[in-house]
């Protein structure tokens, strides 16, 4: 089985909670990643030991941090190392790994080879951090990214004084349709390379501009292409055909809709703001899913003050995303319950709005998380980077409180426990950061800090 060791890491989010710390950071830190997942997270001075004991009994993935402090008593030591000055090469028999420790951040020339990279014992692909900042992969959990055309004169328009409005959404809604299914995937592959390497190895992505049966099929059947996190969102706006017949389109989605998609999709999902749908349409919308299988979430709050919290929290959905205008009733209700607050500040920013209050949410006790909303009206942009900055920046949350939101958030979003953390047993879905802490994703906003990309243990950037 392929293994990799990335070590001299200067600064680990872990996201398993330590003293207090819900991102578990260490420092000088290792992980050690055998095929898809990790199997060893510990110290740098560690890794060693711990590889030469691995080379001479191959064991089973342990448990988080369970053999972090056990003794190397039991290790078969092999002096020979790795000679440095011939990186990649094939181990010869016999060799094993010699692994540098380094602990200062070493600052590189774009373009160069961003670590060094050598072959330890039994293949150990052995990767020097030097000194980098190490993050979970980001956690996208809100995209819309199966859709035709482009709406950059519509953003034009509203960045000299046009306000947005949700009836935008049946612009891109006839160019999807437009679309053919290759025209579409292409696009959709290019997104999921603009995602990987802004360092996002998670994402979920919705239907919702395709509007009838056939369509939205359509979409559902090319984002599961994709991820495995497909949410059927019929109910993202009534389309210009049913202007007059809105109880139809309901109709229409709960119905022939739903079955169509249910197939392919994991969630379920309704746009609950004035102008799409009423609280009594989210209500059945989001039941008749359930009735199929899916799983709930809710777009809610955007645009002003709604129901959508507290049918979301009462329907039990996984996350209810916006959240941008809040009564302290949506909040005690979201602290009280399981459900995240999904905060999306590439619309604030897009749409010149104003930002939701994450401080009031975390302080409140609520799970936020962060996530991109990349659609083509109201927030083209998939970089989750870009949302921590503006999270700090604008929503008062610690860069610890963005990163968590933005990696183990969007994983307590989508209900998973398999990514979002950097633990033993987890995915190997990790980031190298070009940078000696993860502070630098607020810090220096803009610039492109993603330096290498694991996504299930094979390395995408
Ligand atoms: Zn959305």
């Amino acid at each position: 089985m392929t293994a990799t060791l990335i070590t001299n890491i200067g600064e680990l989010t872990t996201n398993v909670e330590r003293g207090g710390d819900p991102t578990g950071v260490l420092r000088d830190a290792a992980v050690l990643i055998e095929g898809s997942r990790i199997v060893w997270v510990g110290a740098s001075a560690d890794a060693e030991t711990h590889l030469l004991r691995r080379d001479a009994a191959p064991q089973t993935p342990s448990r988080e941090g369970s053999d972090v402090s056990r003794s190397g008593s039991d290790v078969h030591r092999v002096d020979a190392g790795v000679n440095p000055s011939t990186p990649g090469g094939n181990p010869t028999p016999g060799e094993t790994a010699s692994v540098h420790r380094d602990s200062g951040y070493r600052p590189h020339s774009r373009g160069t080879d961003a670590v060094s990279r050598e072959k330890g014992g039994a293949g150990t692909d052995v990767i020097d951090a030097g000194g980098r900042a190490v993050v979970p992969g980001f956690v996208d959990s809100h995209t819309h990214l199966v859709f035709g055309g482009d709406r950059a004169d519509e953003f034009e328009a509203r960045m000299t004084g046009t306000p947005y409005a949700a009836g935008g959404i049946r612009r891109t809604v006839a160019a999807t349709r437009a679309a053919s299914d290759e025209e579409l995937r292409a696009r959709l592959a290019g997104f999921v390379a603009e995602l990987h390497g802004q360092g996002t190895t998670t994402f979920e992505v919705k239907t919702g501009y395709g509007l009838s049966v056939h369509d939205e099929a359509r979409l559902a059947r090319l984002a599961a292409e994709v991820t495995p996190e497909v949410t059927f969102l019929g109910a993202h706006v009534v389309p210009a055909e049913y202007s007059e017949r809105r109880d139809e389109y309901v109709d229409l989605v709960v119905g022939d809709m739903l079955r169509a998609c249910a197939p392919h999709s994991r969630w379920v999902d309704v746009f609950c703001e004035r102008g799409a749908f009423t609280a009594d349409e989210s209500r059945r919308i989001l039941a008749a899913g359930v009735a199929h299988g899916l799983l709930p979430r809710v777009h809610g709050n955007q645009l002003g003050p709604g129901d959508g919290v507290r049918l979301a929290v009462a329907a039990g959905a996984a996350s209810v995303d916006h959240c941008t205008y809040l009564d302290d009733d949506d909040v005690a209700a979201l602290a009280g319950s399981d459900t995240v607050a999904t905060l999306l500040p590439g619309v604030e920013f897009s749409t010149r709005q104003p930002y939701p209050d994450a401080r009031r949410l975390i302080d409140a006790g609520v799970t936020v998380a962060l996530a991109s909303d990349c659609n083509p009206g109201s927030s083209f942009t998939s970089s989750m980077p870009l949302m921590i900055a503006l999270a700090v920046r604008e929503m008062g949350m610690t860069p610890s409180e963005a990163v968590w939101a933005a990696t183990a958030g969007g994983a307590r979003a989508l209900r998973r426990d398999d990514v979002g953390v950097i633990a033993p047993g987890r995915r190997a879905d990790l980031v190298l950061l070009d940078a000696p802490t993860r502070v630098h994703l607020a810090y220096r906003p803009g610039v492109p800090l993603i330096d290498r990309v694991f996504k299930d243990g094979v390395a995408l950037v």
